[in-house]
């Protein structure tokens, strides 16, 4: 039954059939705290068979068949995650299958988006008990290149990238802010810091060291930032030699988001959303309502360029790209608005359209002349 249930939640092979492929949402909902529960919260959200979602003042008991009846309080997802749910779950569900897509050449996308304090950081990167998505999606890609070790030969490269007040900062590096720049391949941040990764165990290591670069709020020091938006991208390059005879190079890309909180700065209303434009809440988290707004109503243009955040997501949003978005929330009462907020948009960015992740891949004819062949393998072993 429950591989049943396993099939029935949604997947990008499914959609891809379709010539297009959308964006899958999941919501995943946190313990309570320790704080809101001294603080007297009760629980207003209730998950049902893995996907329905019921939003309440109080979801208390067993009484969720009548909350049916609310009307305008229920929404569906690609899954929704209770309170028990592990972090492997969370990764499996969410982000394996992008995972062993990047490695045959296809881009793919996970944001985290939800309110400060619903869980974005600990899906993401976790801690070194629970390890979040990102650490859990280089241990697999790491476990699946070994597996493939025989057929060719992959360098995996990280970037840990910060916007914070529409500047962009190298949290593996920091230093100046970088500066954005168009290419070939789309929009590319120079100067930025390629960290060649060999095994998971640096990984958490660097990554743990990259948030603490993350921007604070000067009263708050040893919290980061609410609006702190952090990329870690994860560049795959496969290169081999194909039977002697050809040469294959493939480049896939992952990129994990956690935003900034999304408390406040998504108006749900164009009124609203104006009036904080004035106020420059969060000029990114603006741009990608906006965005997702514009795709969702198929507009021609698409707002990209209104935020750093937005041209970095460029290819994830509206690009040929597997894009996952999970929505973080709360189970407390005291954050009935945000919680509301967050499955609006979350329930919006399910009409999101993208094209087909494509394999970006290069088929060359390997060269004839004995020196031309012994540059090549110099090429390769050095790249080793
Ligand atoms: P955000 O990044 O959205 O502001 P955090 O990820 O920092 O929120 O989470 C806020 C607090 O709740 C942290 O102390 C975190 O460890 C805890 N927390 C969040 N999600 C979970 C979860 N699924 N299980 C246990 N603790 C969690
Ligand atoms: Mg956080």
């Amino acid at each position: 039954k429950k591989l049943q249930e396993m099939e029935e939640l949604g997947s990008f092979s499914e959609k891809e059939s379709l010539g297009e492929s959308r964006i899958l949402v999941f919501v995943r909902l946190r313990p309570m705290a320790k704080k809101e529960k001294e603080a007297g919260a009760r629980s207003c959200v209730k998950i049902v068979n893995r996907r329905d979602l019921y939003l309440t003042e109080f979801a208390n008991g067993n009484d969720y068949l009548r909350l049916k009846r609310l009307r305008g309080r229920h929404f569906t997802f690609d899954a929704s995650f209770p309170d028990t749910t592990n972090q492997q779950e969370v990764y499996s569900t969410t982000t394996a299958e992008l995972v062993e897509a990047v490695l045959q050449g296809r881009n793919g996308s996970v944001f985290c988006y939800g309110a400060t304090g619903a869980g974005k950081t600990y899906t993401m990167l976790g801690t070194v008990e629970n390890p979040g998505v990102m650490v859990l999606a280089i241990k697999d890609l790491f476990t699946k290149i070994r597996q493939r070790s025989c057929d060719g030969n992959h360098t995996v490269q990280l970037s840990y990238i910060e916007v914070y007040n529409e500047t962009v900062r190298d949290l593996l590096s920091p230093g100046r802010p970088l500066v954005l720049r168009e290419d070939k391949q789309g929009i590319v941040a120079a100067g930025l810091t390629q960290y060649r990764a060999y095994s998971t165990d640096e990984v958490m290591a660097l990554l743990q060291r990259g948030n603490q670069n993350r921007t604070t709020e000067p009263t708050r020091v040893n919290e980061t930032s609410s609006r702190s938006h952090a990329i870690l991208q994860v560049t795959v390059e496969y290169r081999a030699r194909d039977g002697g005879m050809k040469v294959v190079n493939r480049v896939g890309k992952l990129s994990l988001i956690d935003l900034a909180g999304s408390e406040r700065a998504l108006a749900t209303d164009q009124r609203t959303l104006r009036s904080l434009e004035g106020a420059n809440i969060n000029r990114s988290l603006l741009a990608l309502s906006s965005c997702i707004n514009a795709l969702v109503e198929g507009k021609k243009h698409i707002p990209y360029r209104n935020s750093k955040l937005t041209q970095l997501l460029k290819d994830s949003l509206g690009g040929a790209c597997n894009t996952v978005m999970i929505a973080n929330i709360s189970p407390s009462n005291l954050s009935f608005g945000e919680t509301q907020n967050t499955l609006h948009w979350a329930d919006r960015a399910k009409e999101i359209r993208t094209k087909v992740a494509e394999a970006n891949e290069e088929i060359m004819k390997a060269p004839e002349s004995d020196s031309d062949q012994a540059k090549l393998l110099l090429e390769l072993q050095k790249e080793n």
